[in-house]
């Protein structure tokens, strides 16, 4: 099942954790694993209405465009600044335009660059109150990897957000779903974007994978993690919307539904089955986990 064979690459739920380290321009940063994917290119794309693609070939950051200014939703790996940059360039929009920077989750896949966006485009952060502290300390007390140093830049958060709260710009509004286990502070967002045919209600879905490193009931540094993951799976299921996008383009099958330079096809990204089939695996996997 190619579905299969891509998420579990992009979940990272690989046995061998082959840890490198690379440099910023300020200090080493423990990097737990890597992926080609993480940094291959991928051409941006309008995705539907005013949301846009920006990300690289499998780690998505999401823009979304108001004429109050712009959203964007994770930044992939230390050092993709330079890639999304010129991503919303290319699409015709300003790195400064941007004033609420977003993440599904604190992982340093996703918020690598969250510090240099910030300082690129002067936007306030805004992260789920548990994850915070991890985007703090450079995910120095992440409950799977921390403790061996920083593995991104650390980034202060300048508003918290809870389950539910609502992050507004310009006609926009984002809903915050807090869908914990994969981290504490896990988020998936849901709003509605329009073009001149329809409005399309978006879920960018943090789906809830199961590290290696991930002991189920309950971890010292994570009592309720078990709890977390069984109320997340118990939760996304009941979510309803139109089009399924999450955190890597393999977890929603991004090379199936769409080929680069293909146009405008906000079409494709509806897939309740494909979201529904993901989270079936993804149950699969907790019970079995959780079995042991
Ligand atoms: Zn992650």
């Amino acid at each position: 099942m190619p579905f299969l064979k891509q998420s579990l690459a992009a979940l990272f739920l690989t046995t061998s954790l082959a840890s490198a380290s690379i440099h910023s321009s300020a200090q080493k940063l423990y990097v737990p694993i890597s992926n080609p994917d993480w940094t291959r290119d991928r051409q941006p794309f309008r995705i539907a209405g005013n949301l846009y693609y920006v990300g690289t070939f499998d780690l998505a950051s999401y823009l979304i465009t108001t004429p109050k200014g712009h959203i964007l939703i994770n930044t992939g790996i230390t050092g993709s600044d330079t890639a999304i940059r010129k991503h919303i360039e290319a699409l015709g929009f300003k790195v400064t335009d941007i004033k609420i920077l977003l993440a599904t989750h604190a992982h340093f896949d996703h918020v690598g660059a969250m510090a240099a966006m910030k300082r690129m485009s002067g936007a306030q952060l805004m992260i789920q109150e548990k994850d915070a502290p991890i985007m703090a300390d450079g995910g120095n007390s992440d409950f799977d990897f921390g403790g061996k140093g920083p593995m991104f830049p650390p980034v202060k958060a300048d508003r918290l957000l809870h389950n539910r709260d609502v992050v507004s710009l310009g006609d926009m509004q984002i809903t915050v779903l807090h869908h914990p286990g994969h981290t504490k502070g896990a988020c998936s967002f849901l709003f509605t974007v329009k073009d001149e045919k329809r409005s399309y209600r978006v879920l960018i879905a943090n789906m809830p994978s199961i590290l290696d490193e991930t002991k189920l009931p309950s971890m010292p540094a994570y009592p309720e993690v078990g709890k977390d993951y069984a109320h997340t799976l118990d939760t996304m299921p009941k979510v309803q919307f139109d089009l399924f996008l999450a955190s890597h383009a393999g977890q929603f099958d991004l090379d199936k539904k769409y080929k680069p330079g293909s146009g405008y096809h906000p079409e494709v990204f509806f897939d309740r089955k494909g979201y529904e089939a993901a989270l079936e695996v993804l149950h699969k996997a907790y019970l079995k986990k959780a079995a042991k």
